[in-house]
């Protein structure tokens, strides 16, 4: 990018400065064997914000020998004192909220109040766990023979390896870290080597809030494979939990086949928008701004496609329309920006991409469609998006809207479900038992009804079909990182078996 990087605020000079730029490993921060460094850059300016560790294989098992010698201490920690740990960790998160904001906006672009949200949603899973982490619960039951009592019971699965996106830089690494240390493991972690300030001055924090060492380790790479190869291949591994593409996710299951590692799969996405002959279209409009534009339309959760009633088509199309025309293009640290850069290039040229195959089927082009300076995207709207376009199929991840009508709910059902994917689904009607009927029909994760949000630390996130497996948040989150297991203890009462068994 040939942009001029205009001059960094002392506020982000400082933010910065906070940054550790090793890796954590084993309770200590080292510079790792790589040779090289990861130059961390603003895909607002192109501005390179840090140069940090580039872990090699070797590193990273390094970092699950550490995890693997913290598990049974740690497992073997009382609950109350690994909630109190992670009530701190929410705490410290909390009070240093614009610190936090403002790194996630430097290195991954989001407008600052997004990204002050996406640190309160990511703050209240180490809040929610550090509840669970007390509630972990098994059952006790009668055995039908009357041979005595059947217990359910749970124990840690042992050190996990989590994989984080660039998208939510914090929440992505909250989700996963905080079920996994309530539930009584250690975990390595690696962030996006696009995105992985934010894990780093985390993880500080984290250690600030009493997590002992090797608990928590982190490695930042551009060998993504390399390492991955290397942990999945160690026998002391004992989890995977991944969040990012549908493709990458594939090759990983395939790989974590080999000593049948358990595995959690949160993947892509490709939402459809439902808004019914019935729904309140003032809501609409606004849940549509959320559920697209949020994150600069880089979420799974983004809506993909606009599934609209032919009779509200226009409307909806005019007042979504105007509001994206003042939504203000920049820098996401400067106040009122409502759309900030996209992560890199191919991100911009894949959206354009996609834009020009549904216009050259039909679709007509209502607003934008242009590359402005740098890694900026105007906000688009395509309207009349025709059957076959590529965009209907692919993730956009980009400030797009493409409007598709339709004449009913039973073809908005069949093209909401005319997919691979299943994480989620938004859908605007007043009519409850249709909203009920929705919930039922709809084929995926999670449903929301006249809203443009579902993400929350309570409920259990996560998809079905190839959207992934495995839920986290809400009382699912922590049954990730659990074994179940079953004993039985014969009653003394009990008949004893015939001699023969
Ligand atoms: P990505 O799959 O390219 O990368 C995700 C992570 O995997 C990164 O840390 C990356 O370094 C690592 N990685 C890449 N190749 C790897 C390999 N061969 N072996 C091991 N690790 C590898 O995805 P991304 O571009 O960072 O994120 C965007 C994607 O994530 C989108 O598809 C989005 O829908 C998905 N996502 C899903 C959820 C969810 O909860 N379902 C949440 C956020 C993002």
């Amino acid at each position: 990018m040939t942009l001029t990087a205009p001059a960094r605020t002392e506020a982000a000079d400082a933010v910065l400065a906070a940054v550790p730029d090793g890796l954590l490993i084993g309770g200590s921060w080292t510079p790792g064997g790589g040779s090289g460094r990861i130059e961390v850059t603003d895909p607002a300016t192109g501005d390179v914000l840090a140069a940090i560790a580039d872990a090699t294989p070797a590193d990273a098992l390094a970092a699950l020998e550490a995890a693997d010698s913290a598990a049974a201490s740690w497992a073997a920690t009382a609950p109350r004192a690994r909630s109190e740990i992670l009530r701190r960790a929410f705490e410290l998160v909390t009070e240093h909220r614009d610190e936090l904001a403002l790194l996630i906006t430097l290195e991954m672009g989001k407008p600052l109040a997004e990204s002050r949200g996406e640190v309160a949603y990511g703050a209240e899973f180490l809040r929610w766990f550090a509840e669970e982490a007390v509630r972990i619960r098994g059952t006790a039951g009668s055995n039908p023979e009357g041979t005595g009592q059947v217990l359910v019971s749970h124990d840690p699965v042992g050190p996990c390896y989590l994989i984080t996106p660039w998208n939510f830089p914090l929440a992505m690494a909250t989700r996963k870290i905080a079920p996994a240390l309530a539930a009584g493991c250690t975990v390595v972690i690696k962030p996006s080597e696009l995105t992985p300030l934010t894990t780093l001055r985390f993880a500080a924090l984290l250690q600030e809030a009493g997590v002992p060492a090797g608990v928590v380790n982190v490695v930042t790479t551009t060998d993504a494979a390399g390492i991955t190869a290397a942990l999945l291949a160690d026998p002391r591994l004992k989890k995977l939990s991944f969040t990012g593409s549908t493709a990458v996710g594939r090759r990983l299951i395939a790989q974590a086949a080999q000593h049948v590692l358990r595995v959690s799969m949160e993947l892509g996405g490709n939402a459809p928008f439902l808004v019914l002959d019935d729904a309140d279209l003032d809501a609409a409009v606004a849940g549509a701004m959320l559920a697209k534009f949020r994150n600069i339309g880089q979420a799974c959760t983004a809506a993909n496609r606009f599934l609209v009633h032919e009779s509200l088509v226009e409307g909806f199309t005019g007042r979504l329309t105007e509001r994206i025309r003042a939504l203000r293009l920049g820098p996401g640290t400067e106040e009122g920006v409502g759309i900030g850069p996209l992560i890199n290039d191919a991100a911009v040229t894949k959206a354009l991409a996609l834009v020009d195959d549904a216009v050259a089927r039909g679709a007509t082009l209502v607003t934008g469609g242009r590359r402005g300076e740098g890694l900026f995207l105007e906000p688009t709207v395509l309207t009349g998006v025709r059957p076959g376009s590529a965009i209907l199929r692919e993730e956009i991840f980009g400030p797009v809207v493409a409007i598709v009508p339709v004449h009913d709910e039973d073809e908005a059902v069949r093209l909401a479900n005319d997919t691979e994917y299943g994480l989620v689904a938004y859908a605007y009607t007043r009519d409850l038992a249709r909203a009920h009927r929705l919930i039922r029909r709809l084929q995926t994760g999670m449903v929301g009804i006249n809203t443009g949000v579902v993400s929350n630390a309570a409920a259990p996130f996560g998809g079905v079909k190839e959207s992934g497996f495995g839920r986290e948040g809400g009382a699912e989150g922590i049954l990730e990182y659990l074994t179940t297991k079953y004993s039985l203890i014969p009653d003394s009462t009990a008949p004893a078996l015939p001699a023969s068994k």
